[in-house]
């Protein structure tokens, strides 16, 4: 058994129109799924990744317009890296980030990036990546595909040095441990690196522009046997969920951090011609009979891919 990288990472939000507006449009990902929060379907989830809406590429957020600002603590990811393709890159984004004035952090180090926050404050990391896996890339007005970004590269999660290291991630999860405290996964088709760092003394409080949890990629479909495995070592997983986009088990890391093993198909075309992904408001059947109600009660979203795509 093996894990084939990120499948997706999920996080809050309480603004959903901001947030289309900086993933979509600034970042230029594309919305690849306009749907509700399965477990409280009052509520938007919406996600975001390359054309196909690919494993490794896929960020979701959960929309709770009325949460608080929240804050990264231990047991919380608190960065998230995506891939650049070459330096040429980082420069388009230094210059397009100012641009929008959004604040960043240039390193010309060994691995050039650039660090910088969300609207609601959440971490994210663009650093050039030289690698073998498939640049995942969606197209979007105003960035070249050259430019664009590449999928996920990684994460960086607040653990407390008794958590450290991590047996659940080395020994049951297949990860391997090239440095303290840093785990990378070598997937068949994808590898990703999961980074433990010292939590800062304030609690972490779980609001806007905090990330809820990461989903590694089962593309061997092996749930049961992941199951059976992470139950050995005392992980409790939960029961296989349907998300009707791909299946899940959920468990937790040592450090806190909660984990969800999830499956590439049915894939993000089960529900929706793949030229209009994230178009419409899709339910899934058990929400359907909602329908009325939420187009009433969620604020609609302008798709900036939409405009730009369609004559
Ligand atoms: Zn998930």
């Amino acid at each position: 058994m093996r894990l084939d990288g990120i499948h997706h990472i999920t996080c809050i939000t309480a603004d959903a129109r901001g947030n289309v507006d900086f993933y979509a449009r600034v970042l230029g990902m594309r919305l690849v799924k306009k749907t509700v929060n399965f477990d409280a379907p009052d509520v938007y989830h919406l996600y975001y990744g390359d054309e196909r809406g690919a494993p490794g590429s896929i960020l979701t957020f959960f929309e709770f317009p009325d949460a608080a600002p929240g804050r990264a603590g231990a047991g919380m990811i608190h960065r998230l890296r995506w891939r650049l393709g070459s330096d040429d890159a980082v420069e388009f984004w230094a210059e397009r980030l100012a641009r929008e004035g959004v604040e960043f952090d240039l390193d010309v180090g060994d691995r050039r990036s650039l660090a910088f926050r969300d609207p609601e404050g959440l971490g994210l990391e663009l650093a050039v990546v030289h690698c073998h896996d498939e640049p995942l890339v969606a197209a979007a007005d105003g960035i070249a595909p050259e430019h664009a970004l590449r999928g996920f590269d990684g994460v960086r999660a607040f653990a407390h040095p008794a958590d450290r290291p991590d047996r659940l991630l080395t020994e049951t999860m297949g990860f391997e441990m090239p440095a303290p405290d840093t785990y990378v996964l070598a997937g068949g088709h994808r590898g990703a690196s999961y980074a433990h760092d010292r939590p800062p003394t304030a609690v972490g409080v779980q609001g806007a522009g905090t990330v809820h949890h990461i989903a590694w990629c089962d593309r061997d479909q092996e749930h049961a046997a992941w199951r059976e495995q992470l139950a050995r070592v005392g992980a409790h997983p939960t029961p296989i969920v349907d998300r009707q986009y791909f299946q899940s088990i959920y468990f937790r890391e040592l450090g806190g951090v909660l984990f969800e093993i999830a499956t590439p198909s049915p894939g993000f075309a089960i529900d929706e011609d793949p030229d209009h992904l994230g178009e419409e408001l899709r339910l899934p059947p058990q929400h359907e009979h909602l329908r009325d109600r939420l187009t009433q009660t969620l604020r609609p979203l302008a798709n900036p891919r939409a405009k730009a795509v369609r004559p």
